[in-house]
């Protein structure tokens, strides 16, 4: 018997992200000796001093429900962190904390989006984000950004994506999966133009701390400045501590905004986990030089398989400014039965054993995501494996020109 589902995911496809590490874990657990460029996860360990403060919080028997919007010391802790990064004061009535980034960006659109809203956001984009503007029942709208300028979002694109129907415009920067950073004259005119018109600004800032290069990046501050009442950010400990499994995230909004985002919450998940909130409070009061070694060891990670990748002449990529993901065009490869980034992502995890996501995903086939956040020894094993992959690609390539 066939099931009717709700109407709201007749346009929603599933997790592009999570289809992958899905496939790798099953195929890891099936024996077989997989490098995994799948899920975008740091493969560092969660802080000793992270988790110490969450095996004492089991101890103590913390273990209850806590406030659904989080307890204080951990939004308190929020507010000083961004205090001190950016400059900016707000209170923990403005703090909501999450699931991760992503029921951050979910409550967002639960508690905004109208059926016949359009909310603007640029591509290739980090699947989630148009698929709960759908399930909010609004109608994404998609500004593609181009490899030839670094996938830059420019500001005059966006504003004139911009109709009356217009909710909201989604910026994610540094940008999963292109690595791409929008600029504070990019997001300031952005902006401006949110603002004339009364439309809210939401700001992904989940790789806020994978910044490659000493650039101006202070959006929070800018964004208050100009756009306070009509502000959602959404961040998270799992890319800056290496927390990715344990679920934790928040939402910076004006109040009665994160009240709603409570009613959401509490009718939901109703608190995150209780002694990962204590966890949380330590990673983000205690010292940080833990996040400055590893965005150093990325950065010789992404120089490493950026120089191996681009050595063959059919892989064109950019080099990211931040997070920590490749986004190779690699459509010049693509011959005979491999015909999309799909297939080739197919025939790379079937034939060499690889895990990449295929930029179908991300609204930009002919390219793959590869996740570096793992080992170099993975990183030289995985590039041969695609080189390989790659050259065996080209005898029907050959055939097929003729
Ligand atoms: N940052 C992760 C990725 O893109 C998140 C996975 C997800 O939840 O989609 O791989």
């Amino acid at each position: 018997m066939s099931i009717v589902l709700a109407q709201r995911l007749a346009q929603v496809t599933g997790s592009a992200t999570m289809k992958v590490a899905a496939e790798a874990d099953r195929l890891k657990r099936a024996g077989h000796s997989i490098v995994d460029f799948g899920a975008g996860e740091p493969d560092f360990p969660t802080p000793a001093r992270v988790k110490d403060a969450a095996k004492a919080a089991i101890d103590a028997n913390f273990s209850r429900y806590t406030n659904s919007m989080g307890i204080p010391e951990l939004r308190e802790a929020v507010c000083a962190q961004y205090k001190q990064n950016y400059g900016i004061d707000f209170t923990p009535a403005e703090v909501l904390i999450t699931n991760g980034g992503k029921q951050a960006l979910f409550n967002t659109a639960l508690a905004l989006f109208n059926p016949g809203d359009e909310v603007i956001t640029h591509a290739p984009y980090w699947p989630t984000i148009p698929e709960q503007i759908k399930i909010a029942n609004a109608t994404p709208v998609i500004v593609q950004t181009r490899p030839d300028d670094g996938f830059t979002v420019h500001p005059d694109q966006i504003i004139a994506a911009i109709t009356p129907k217009t909710k909201a415009i989604i910026i994610n920067s540094p940008c999963n999966p292109t690595g791409s950073l929008t600029d504070e004259a990019a997001v300031g005119a952005i902006t401006e133009a949110a603002a004339a018109r009364g439309i809210w600004m939401i700001i992904d800032l989940c790789y806020e701390h994978l910044i490659y290069d000493t650039v101006p990046h202070n959006l929070p501050k800018l964004l208050f400045d100009r756009h306070r009442d009509r502000t959602v950010i959404a961040g998270s400990l799992s890319k800056t501590y290496a927390m990715t499994g344990w679920r934790a995230g928040w939402t910076i909004a004006p109040k009665d905004l994160t009240t709603a985002f409570n009613v959401i919450q509490g009718h939901s998940t109703s608190n995150i986990t209780s002694f990962v909130q204590k966890a949380g409070v330590v990673a983000l009061n205690g010292p940080q030089e833990g996040v400055t070694e590893m965005l150093n060891e990325y950065r010789r990670r992404r120089d490493a398989i950026h120089g191996w990748l681009t050595a063959h002449p059919g892989i064109k990529c950019v080099k990211p400014r931040g997070a920590f993901y490749l986004f190779p065009d690699i459509s010049d490869l693509l011959a005979g039965s491999v015909r999309s980034s799909a297939d080739f992502a197919q025939g790379l995890i079937e034939k060499e054993h690889v895990a990449v996501t295929p930029g179908e995903g991300f609204d930009a086939p002919g390219y793959l995501r590869i996740s570096y956040a793992t080992s170099m020894e993975q990183l030289r094993e995985g590039a041969t494996r695609i080189l390989r992959f790659a050259e065996s690609l080209q005898p029907a390539k050959a055939g097929a020109s003729r």
